[in-house]
């Protein structure tokens, strides 16, 4: 791996006395895209606003590799904050402002001059694919447009990394697809990103590396392949329908390494499912799915299938 430009060493927060990130340690190179993916609850978000300096953390170091030296949070923060974008789930545009106005307002809070934010913006808004849009009104755009426009606004300072916090979340397909392919084109100009995400499909085609958490703690880190491939069997037969679950206490279970249920699906673990799908032809009623384990079924594994009280 390249040198890290972001590090954070052995960071834990505590809310009284629940520890909700425990000893969390990672690095992010140029053009490498860090995923933090784990349930509701399990310290996503308060690690990316350590890393943004929006709460404090309890031990542990959030540093900055920059071209003159290594910053630290909290003492170096405006500079840290300086080479930094964020996109949340959340958008918080000026309403009151059009597209490009809402540019050149954030682009000043880094004391950009108005010349060199508004030589950006064009750029900026074509990136977003709303080069037609700069006068245009927030409450005009649709969801996509939005998250694209915050996109093209965290990047107003040029920054080196970008912490996005479910950045597709509450988008259709294709606002999603558009927003992944623009952000396949920052990580190929060399920005470094932190994702946080609930979806394994964007987990598994943005991410060179990932992170599960649970209760604040790494579970495991790694490519979501090698993830995939260290840690489940590779063949998974999905069988749902009425009567399903009661499979998993059948004979069949035999037939495979693991066997899981969640709601009416059962699930069988297997490195080889031909045996199990010769069984399962016995019970033509209920519907069976053979594929190939993904990070869906890393993700259950680790944090379980049960429904968190938070989620
Ligand atoms: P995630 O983003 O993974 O869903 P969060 O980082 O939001 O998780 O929350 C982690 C835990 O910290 C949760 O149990 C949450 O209730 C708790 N928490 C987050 N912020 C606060 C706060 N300001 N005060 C008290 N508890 C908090």
């Amino acid at each position: 791996m390249k040198a890290p430009i972001f590090s954070v060493r052995e960071l834990s927060k505590r809310y009284g006395s629940a520890t909700v990130v425990d000893r969390l340690s990672f690095d992010i190179a140029p053009g490498q895209c860090l995923g933090l993916i784990g349930p509701n609850g399990a310290g996503k978000t308060t690690t990316v606003r350590m890393c943004l300096g929006l709460a404090s953390a309890d031990e542990g170091e959030v540093l900055f590799h920059g071209a003159s030296g290594v910053l630290k949070m909290p003492a170096d923060s405006m500079a840290i904050k300086a080479r930094l974008g964020i996109v949340s789930q959340f958008d918080s545009l000026d309403p009151d402002f059009s597209c490009a106005e809402n540019l050149l307002v954030f682009g000043r809070y880094f004391g950009l001059s108005d010349a060199v934010i508004k030589e950006r913006i064009p750029r900026l808004l074509e990136f977003a694919a709303l080069a037609n849009k700069a006068q245009a009104r927030i409450s005009e755009l649709s969801g996509g447009m939005k998250r694209r426009l915050s996109l093209a606004r965290a990047l107003v300072n040029d920054p080196d990394l970008l912490l996005l916090d479910e950045p597709t979340t509450g988008l259709d397909p294709q606002a999603r697809h558009l927003m992944w392919e623009r952000l396949q084109q920052l990580l190929q100009q060399g920005k470094s990103i932190l994702l946080t995400t609930h979806f394994m499909d964007e987990a598994e085609r943005l991410c060179d590396s990932l992170i599960v958490l649970d209760h604040g703690r790494k579970m495991c880190e790694g490519s979501p392949r090698e993830l995939v491939a260290g840690q489940l069997e590779p063949d998974v037969v999905e069988v749902y329908g009425h009567g399903a679950v009661a499979l998993a206490g059948s004979a069949l279970r035999a037939l495979a390494e693991r066997t899981e249920v969640s709601g009416e699906t059962v699930f069988f673990y297997t490195h080889n499912a031909g045996p199990l799908l010769q069984g399962l032809g016995a019970h033509k009623q209920l519907r069976t799915l053979h594929r190939p384990a993904n990070l869906e079924d890393l993700f259950l594994k680790l944090t379980g299938r049960q429904i968190r009280e938070d989620a």
